[in-house]
């Protein structure tokens, strides 16, 4: 068989590795979109490097975009198989494509304006709000722990990968000529000791590993800190500065966990009486789905359910969902928190509130995930003087900051833990992806020096052929 890596090769987005079979059988492990690429990033996404109508299934390792976003496109180009993921996955994949095709609906609208003047030719959208639509008849559900055999040569299970609600580590195991052989797909690895998800599981030996990389050369800082970030970023913002705490997040995983926190800093009587913004429909839409899916909650948070019956909503809190509401907050001086999508703040209201609010020294802006590194989130990180923001400079006088131990990502240490569950020695090849390359390059040291053997960085495009 042969494994060809089609997306999160040296980079973190597009995450897409097509597994073909000598009977000539295919397998997709994730459909994601390449992001914040840049000016590559649109042909990158037009331009599968395979054809999806010879695809014969797809296994979906999490929701997030970044692995399912372009599985749209895939079925307009004409695959017709099934997409197997866990079922909190298939609810919020569903969610965050219809938005995605809105986003661009819109973004295509705006650009095709000045386009239009220009006498240039038009741009098109990915896909249609439509095109999302049709996904969902492909989808099939498997619960973690419950293997499928999904033809006579292909069996599928999912094992909890704690990265986001319903993310999985995708455990495959294939026959080829009468030979039984075994991959792992890690998806994107959490981090143990999460405050709401389990932590990632183990799973059975692999002949072949596929690992994502994102931060396989950092360590984070202790996840329990991150309360106390917070509570510290408020006193300063909100208290004395008496400005506005604006919080880019991912409407999945980021919004829930700072939900929860400011909820745990109000039960420990440490909460400010504030006004607290969630304003963004989508992470509204979001908490709600997370809430209905209590199988993937670690223990403690089971147990907290049973003092506090919503643990992602506390006092002041209010969810805004209309855009004039939105919009009117620009023009309210008091202090707040506003914790709006993006979490890479490339898109959605939280730019307008960034737009809104840069020139004010009272005002914060705290970046709490990971930012692709052309995106407004990684710019505000290396606190310009000036920044860019809708094409126009707006000079930095809020305050930038960072909390990096509210990472969803696996840090080097947890990537290690993740992978102890395997005989070095009996792992053929280890391919590392979804990473930038530098990170990479320091990863593979380091696994070496562990014991793996064979340990490979895919380029884009890249085909090895494995035997069983
Ligand atoms: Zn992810």
């Amino acid at each position: 068989m042969k494994i060809a890596f089609h997306g999160a090769a040296r980079t973190v987005t597009g995450s897409k590795h097509l597994i073909s079979l000598t009977n000539g059988k295919k397998i997709l492990l994730d459909c994601g979109m390449f992001q914040g690429m840049g000016k590559d990033t649109d042909t990158l996404n037009r331009n599968f490097g395979f054809n999806p109508a010879e695809v014969t299934c797809v296994f979906l390792s999490h929701a997030h975009v970044d692995h399912s976003g372009l599985l749209p496109r895939l079925v307009k180009e004409g695959f017709k198989g099934k997409i197997y993921a866990t079922p909190a996955t298939i609810d919020v994949t569903k969610v965050l494509l219809q938005d995605s095709a809105f986003i661009q609906k819109q973004d295509t609208i705006f650009m095709n304006k000045r386009r239009r003047e220009e006498g240039r030719p038009l741009l098109e959208p990915l896909y249609t709000e439509e095109d999302a639509a049709n996904v969902n008849a492909h989808f099939v559900p498997v619960h973690y722990h419950q293997p499928i055999q999904v033809d006579k040569d292909i069996q599928l299970e999912f094992f909890d990968g704690g990265h986001i609600i319903g993310s999985a580590t995708v455990f495959v195991t294939l026959m080829e000529d009468g030979k039984r052989s075994t991959l792992v797909f890690s998806g994107d690895v959490g981090r143990y000791g999460d405050p709401i998800l389990h932590s990632p599981e183990t799973f059975p030996q692999a002949d072949y590993i596929i690992i994502e990389s994102t931060y396989g050369n950092k360590v984070h800082g202790p996840i329990e800190s991150y309360m106390d970030d917070l509570d510290r970023q408020i006193q300063e913002t909100c208290i004395h500065k008496k400005g506005k705490l604006i919080i880019p997040a991912f409407s999945v995983g980021r919004t829930q966990e700072l939900l929860y926190a400011l909820n745990d800093l109000e039960l420990a009587g440490k909460l400010p009486p504030l006004k607290y913004y969630l304003d963004s429909p989508m992470s509204t839409k979001i908490t709600e789905i997370v809430k209905q899916h209590p199988e993937c909650f670690n223990r403690s948070l089971q147990k907290l359910f049973k003092i506090d019956s919503d643990p992602f909503h506390f006092k002041g809190l209010k969810y805004i969902t209309d855009k004039r509401d939105s919009q009117a907050l620009n023009s309210d001086y008091s202090p707040m928190v506003i914790i709006s999508a993006s979490g890479m703040a490339e898109a959605g209201r939280v730019k307008h509130h960034i737009a809104n609010g840069i020139g004010n020294w009272r005002n914060t802006i705290l970046i709490i995930g990971y930012c692709e590194p052309q995106s407004l989130g990684a710019r505000l990180k290396l606190r310009p003087e000036t920044v860019t923001i809708y094409g126009m400079p707006f000079s930095v006088k809020a305050d930038i900051r960072t909390i990096d131990s509210m990472s969803a990502h696996a840090d080097y240490n947890d990537l290690c833990q993740y992978l102890a569950c395997q005989d070095q020695a009996e792992v053929k090849r280890l391919f590392i992806v979804h990473g930038e390359a530098e990170v990479q390059d320091e990863f593979k040291k380091r696994l070496l020096k562990k014991g793996f053997k064979d340990v490979e960085i895919p380029e884009l495009h890249q085909e090895f052929g494995i035997s069983p």
